[in-house]
């Protein structure tokens, strides 16, 4: 069996680290073809600036725009749907991607989201709720998909890399079931229809902390590439000193035949000697909040995730003393614990649905990154939330506006002890 190639450059300039990790796979005059329409795919979910390191670089795109160019494709198209809730185009201009594209010369840029020229596509074999995705023609007959994400901490699927960022080919309605869904499959039942034939990825300045929206940028100075997202997600992992045991999707995205993720299938070339161990606070356990009761057993990593997230917040809003009268349950069980008051017993992920009465249920698999928070600082239940309703979304994001300063403020010092105690400089 040959080993999937995954290209490691490292330097200070993007144009010529990206250069780098195309040549290591060949050169990109064999990676994309002569008058070809060639589609990139940014990681720009969000409008946050390009110092936050919430979405993809702009000088990394700007990169791979110029080199692209020298394999004299017939058009490039920068193409996204930012989440549910944001303005594609508005994230793009935020955060920089726009006018680093056009000065380097691309030739259009195309919002996934409200593109209506879609081709029905079932998904046969799906694992997830997902059956079928509507994906907009140009996307599905350009002769090239690049995908280009940032890699990134994020608290509800670990970190999000190139697997991670395929969920944005599809519009709000998909992804939003995605949501409702078993997530990791879902994202697999996607790559199943549609596929990235090249990954490059900006890790020059990718981000720790509680992403997706709490980052913490480091300097890394780094591009890796390759044609097999999973070994281009799992040589990331490695880079990172994350352990791949509790990525959820690995798995599943071997199983259904998109890569390989173990050491000795994968070939690195370049810079291999580049590590530092990143900051997944979500990933550090539970005993440090002795305080109070957490049943996590049978939990995968998203919810674990979640729930470390859940308790920082509580911490850095001075919640965490006034509500340790909660228990909180996750993960897939039998049966749970009698006699404790439904507004005390905090019950999350669809796993727990079926207890969903006996307690305060918060959907979803994963649920989504405020919910187990305000459930229990409200104790109320979080069912049925459709954030696709702007209005809704609206008072959402307000209120994670409003609770973002003291939550970054705590989350500096505790990178600073992360840091210290792993001799990260
Ligand atoms: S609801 Fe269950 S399966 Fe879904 S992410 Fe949470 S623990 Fe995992």
């Amino acid at each position: 069996m040959s080993k999937s190639i995954v290209s490691i450059a490292k330097g200070d300039d993007p144009e010529k680290m990206v250069e780098q990790a195309l040549d290591l796979l060949g050169g990109v005059q064999s990676l994309i073809k002569k008058e070809s329409t060639v589609v990139l795919k940014p990681n720009a979910g969000h409008p946050g600036p390009a110092e936050t390191s919430i979405n993809t670089n702009p000088a990394f795109v700007s990169a791979v725009i110029k080199t692209i160019q020298k394999a004299n494709p017939k058009k490039i198209i920068v193409a996204e749907a930012a989440a549910i809730g944001c303005d594609t185009m508005e994230c793009l201009e935020a955060s920089g991607i726009k006018q680093a594209a056009i000065d380097a010369g691309v030739d259009d840029f195309r919002d996934i989201k409200s593109d209506k020229d879609l081709i029905k596509i079932p998904i046969r074999d799906a694992r997830s709720a997902v059956q079928k995705v509507l994906l907009p023609r140009f996307l599905v007959e350009a002769e090239h998909l690049v995908n280009l994400p940032i890699f990134k901490s994020h608290c509800s699927m670990v970190f999000t890399c190139a697997l991670k960022n395929m969920k944005g080919v599809v519009q709000d309605k998909v992804h939003y079931q995605m949501h409702q869904t078993n997530l990791a499959e879902a994202m697999m039942d996607i790559w199943s229809v549609i596929k990235a034939d090249l990954n490059i990825v900006d890790m020059i300045r990718p981000a720790e902390g509680f992403g997706p929206h709490f980052t913490m940028p480091t300097d890394f100075g780094c591009v890796l590439a390759g044609k097999d997202p999973v070994a281009v997600d799992a040589t990331a992992c490695r880079l990172t000193g994350l352990d791949l045991g509790i990525v959820p999707y690995f798995g599943p995205a071997n199983e259904r035949g998109l890569g390989s993720f173990k050491e000795d299938e994968i070939e690195i070339r370049g810079l291999e000697k580049i590590r530092r161990v990143f900051w997944f606070p979500y990933l550090e356990g539970f005993d440090k909040y002795p305080e109070y009761t957490i049943d996590t057993t049978g939990a995968c990593s998203s919810c674990l995730a979640l729930v470390g997230l859940t308790m920082e917040k509580l911490k850095s809003l001075n919640q965490y003393d006034a509500n340790s009268d909660v228990t909180i349950l996750v993960g897939r069980k039998k049966e749970i614990p009698e006699g404790i008051p439904p507004e005390k017993l905090i019950l999350i992920g669809d796993c727990l649905k079926k207890f969903k009465k006996k307690g305060l249920y918060v959907e979803g698999c994963p649920p989504g990154e405020p919910a187990p928070h305000w459930a229990i600082v409200d104790r109320m239940t979080a069912e049925g939330i459709d954030i696709s309703d702007p209005e809704i979304f609206n008072i959402v994001r307000g209120r994670m506006e409003e609770e973002a300063f003291p939550f970054i403020e705590h989350m500096i010092k505790l990178k600073e002890e992360h840091d210290k105690q792993h001799g990260n400089k």
